[in-house]
């Protein structure tokens, strides 16, 4: 099974005012981050469903002549990404499948933890998979409970079938000819939210992707854990599916994946980065002369150490911004060839400077071992990592990229063999220990699996 991380959106003309697919590709382009491999849009006219879809980045597969060509007064959009290169059209979301006549369609966010043992059901009894990517489980879970047209089956037995039988993680959005239904499993792993103006409702896997729509007129509130929405005839209903208050959220998507400008599991991300590096530079003072982050990612995290540690923030390193985030990227030599493109040293700043180079976190280390070769070229004095965050030890079966064990720069060597092999004169990280001292109470809503050992 592929392991996704995605974005969702979703939206609702309220009385059929207006064709949503503008709204959808806007919202998508805010998402982009979580997903450039495919995007995709499913739409309903109230009667049929229609879906769109390519691989690439949202303005690649949606340009303006397609644009223009799609209707819908509603629908819902993904935009994808894979860890295994395994990034082919037929994976690409949201997901349109007929059955009795009328087309029903799925976007998802997640790995579908018990993905691999389902299939092999469904397999025994004779179903066929045209994707590898586990979100096709969801539609023959359906076909096979669910009596009747898809139009006609009511969202909480829909809900209710996926919380019995798929395992964590989802967030989900569903797309009848009639309805749309937006769904996150009871651990909440993935965030997903809900926004209301006078004239649409919303969904999206980060709050920040509303954010063309003036504050004044969105209420917008985050979709709890267990909780499905259904959006039908100009209105939303809440059902609570699964009410057990075992939360799971992903401490990842505050490190490193959502954007800072968003709010998930009630914190800001940007702000709750500034305190990991604030955190960061308690528990791991340096002397030293400038505090540089490596842009963009570890921006947030390298103004809190600098906050904390009163040594100047200086923009030693300069993004491109026209090239991708290499961790999103699932080619390794295109990852290391990246990093050049990606990030130029600005020389006055460096040169002779003693630095604490801040980033949210290492997973492989291969981009900073670049860095570091670079800042040094440059002229830098020493050069000292400072990580926002644990050391990564464990891979995710909830649906981040991190790859194997083996692969994990953290958990195959000493903090000595890194810093050798980095050619760095120090490096340290926030310990779990003082992570979950600062979460104090809400460390127990997280997931910090991929920060531990075990399995
Ligand atoms: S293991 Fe890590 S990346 Fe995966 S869900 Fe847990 S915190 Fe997120």
């Amino acid at each position: 099974m592929l392991m996704e991380n995605c974005g969702l959106f979703a939206a609702y003309s309220k009385e059929n005012k207006y064709n949503v697919s503008g709204r959808i590709i806007e919202g998508l382009l805010a998402l982009q981050h979580r997903g450039q491999e495919s995007a995709g849009i499913a739409l309903s006219d109230g009667s049929k469903i229609t879906t769109y879809k390519g691989k690439g980045v949202v303005n690649r597969v949606f340009t303006k002549d397609v644009a223009r060509k799609i209707n819908g007064y509603f629908g819902i959009g993904h935009v994808r990404y894979s860890i295994n290169g395994f990034s082919n059209y037929i994976n690409a979301q949201p997901l349109s499948v007929k059955y009795k006549g009328e087309f029903f369609s799925i976007a998802h966010n997640g790995q579908i933890e018990n993905g691999n043992k389902l299939k092999e059901e469904y397999e025994e009894k004779g179903s066929i998979f045209m994707t590898t990517s586990d979100t096709e489980l969801i539609p023959h879970l359906l076909v096979n409970n669910l009596k009747g047209v898809p139009s006609s089956w009511e969202s909480s037995n829909i809900g209710k079938l996926i919380d019995q039988n798929i395992g964590p993680s989802y967030s989900l959005l569903l797309l009848f000819k009639n309805k749309i239904i937006a769904f996150r499993d009871s651990y909440g792993y993935r965030p997903l939210a809900l926004c209301e103006t006078k004239n649409g409702i919303y969904v999206a896997s980060e709050d920040s992707a509303f954010k063309f729509f003036p504050t004044k007129d969105a209420t917008i509130r985050e979709i709890n854990p267990g909780e499905l929405i259904e959006i039908k005839d100009g209105k939303v209903k809440s059902y609570f599916i699964n009410s057990s208050n075992k939360h799971k959220y992903c401490f990842f998507e505050h490190v490193y994946f959502a954007r800072p400008d968003s709010n998930i599991f009630d914190e800001n991300v940007h702000l709750m980065r500034e305190k990991l590096g604030a955190l960061c530079a308690q528990e791991n003072p340096v002397e030293a002369d400038i505090v540089v982050p490596v842009m963009d990612s570890g921006f947030s995290a390298a103004l809190g150490y600098s906050k904390a540690s009163n040594i100047p923030l200086e923009m030693g390193l300069m993004r491109n911004k026209y090239v991708g985030r290499t961790f999103i990227d699932p080619d390794v030599e295109e990852r290391k060839m990246g990093v050049r493109r990606k990030l130029s040293p600005v020389k006055e700043v460096i040169e002779n400077k003693r630095i604490i180079l801040v980033d949210d976190s290492i997973v492989r280390g291969t981009t900073m071992k670049h860095i570091v070769k670079m800042l040094r070229e440059n002229g830098a004095k020493q050069v000292h990592l400072r990580i926002a965050s644990p050391k990564v030890v464990n891979t995710c079966h909830w649906g981040v990229d991190i790859p194997t064990q083996e692969e994990l720069i953290c958990a195959t060597k000493s903090i000595d063999e890194i810093k050798d092999l980095l050619n760095a004169d120090s490096i340290e990280f926030v310990s779990l220990e003082k992570l979950k001292e600062f979460l104090n109470s809400k460390k127990q809503e997280y997931c910090f699996k991929c920060f531990q050992g075990g399995n």
